[in-house]
């Protein structure tokens, strides 16, 4: 029996949007909204980053006309029926790649939408384990001067941040200068965390893991390539001692998140739920707990701060930049961090934050 018996979803909806990154004029990018909504209106958000115009599109087409449609005059509260029921609509072309955008975006969504239902914070609802969970800046990109990434990471020691990471990769033979003015201008109470990409070759990483460690970089993320187990795994014992190998950003299921840990490839374990959705999120968590190996959220904080509260594992939220901005151009209540930590809104059910429709409307692709 149901406490809401008569309720449906009626109506799923995807919303393509597209933004400027400021540094990066020539090009836009795009994230898609989903809304999710039952017979008597409530609604529910949820949100991919579909990056490209076509990617967005495909993402559109699959909510609203293919695997969205499989929710419609189901039960809202029935969140793991639900994606189970999506995962299986789409066998014959794979639940990877597009079709996993478009059911972490739904998924979320739903999730939302049974917190609101029943009043809750999506933390509370969880079940949470701790009422904040810290956050490192994230940014930092190989196209920015010295001087701008200084002046990025002061912003976020400013707000009380204790970790600030930035990107290596793109062009090798710049990277320890532009390591060594990063550590220089945040000093020694900070940690400084760098991102590759999986630009390096195994030995190329290795080099450079021994020249950032002199710049006491806490943590390398994606030296190699994510799909280089071996790789990462022979990094995780021959990077110097204090310095944690991370992966796992672009991982779309538990199966992904179970090859990476059995294969003993990292010192912490990355998902992002607008790729493996809240639901894989959470499976992320309880495996990375069986193995003993640490948590942390890829971007999108204003979901993630609910899921990270509600997962015992977790040890940070990556605070990006650009994930922060489109954060603020969309939603309303969008969290802060406090003392380098973001704390859900325990006074507001769902993701507490809320659509400034007529400022989306603007990015509208
Ligand atoms: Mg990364």
């Amino acid at each position: 029996m149901t406490i809401f018996a008569a309720m449906q979803i009626k109506k799923v909806t995807a919303f393509p949007l597209r933004y400027q990154e400021p540094n990066d004029r020539l090009n836009f990018r795009h994230v898609t909204l989903a809304k999710t909504e039952t017979d008597n209106g409530l609604v529910g958000w949820g949100e991919c980053i579909s990056q490209w115009p076509e990617a967005a599109l495909a993402v559109k087409v699959l909510i609203e006309q293919g695997i969205g449609r499989v929710l419609l005059g189901r039960d809202p509260l029935e969140n793991h029926a639900l994606v189970l029921a999506m995962k299986e609509s789409c066998w014959w072309y794979g639940d990877t790649g597009m079709a996993n955008f478009a059911i972490s975006a739904l998924d979320i969504a739903l999730w939302d939408l049974k917190a609101r239902l029943l009043n809750l914070p999506l933390a509370v609802l969880l079940g949470d384990a701790r009422d904040a969970i810290e956050v490192y800046g994230s940014g930092g990109f190989t196209s920015y001067s010295v001087q701008q990434i200084q002046e990025q990471f002061a912003g976020w020691i400013d707000q009380g941040i204790k970790k600030v990471k930035m990107k290596v990769g793109a062009n090798p033979s710049a990277d320890v200068f532009r390591v060594r003015g990063a550590k220089q201008a945040i000093g020694g109470d900070v940690e400084l965390f760098v991102d590759a990409n999986g630009a390096y070759t195994r030995k190329q990483a290795l080099e450079f893991a021994e020249n950032f460690a002199a710049y006491d970089v806490r943590w390398f993320e994606e030296p190699v390539s994510s799909d280089d187990l071996e790789g990462l795994r022979m990094m995780r014992d021959r990077a110097p001692g204090g310095m944690d190998i991370a992966a796992g950003e672009y991982g779309y299921d538990h199966w992904y998140f179970r090859r990476m840990l059995e294969a003993q490839a990292v010192d912490v374990l990355q998902a992002d739920a607008t790729r493996c959705s809240a639901t894989g999120f959470l499976k992320a968590a309880a495996l990375a707990s069986a193995h003993q190996i640490p948590l942390s959220a890829h971007t999108a904080p204003s979901i993630h701060a609910h899921l990270c509260c509600a997962a015992p594992i977790a040890c940070h939220l990556e605070y990006f930049h650009d994930h922060v901005r489109i954060e603020h151009m969309l939603f309303d209540q969008v969290l802060e961090p406090v003392n380098g930590c973001l704390y859900p809104d325990r006074s507001r059910p769902g993701l507490g934050i809320e659509l400034k429709r007529s400022d989306a409307v603007k990015y509208a692709a």
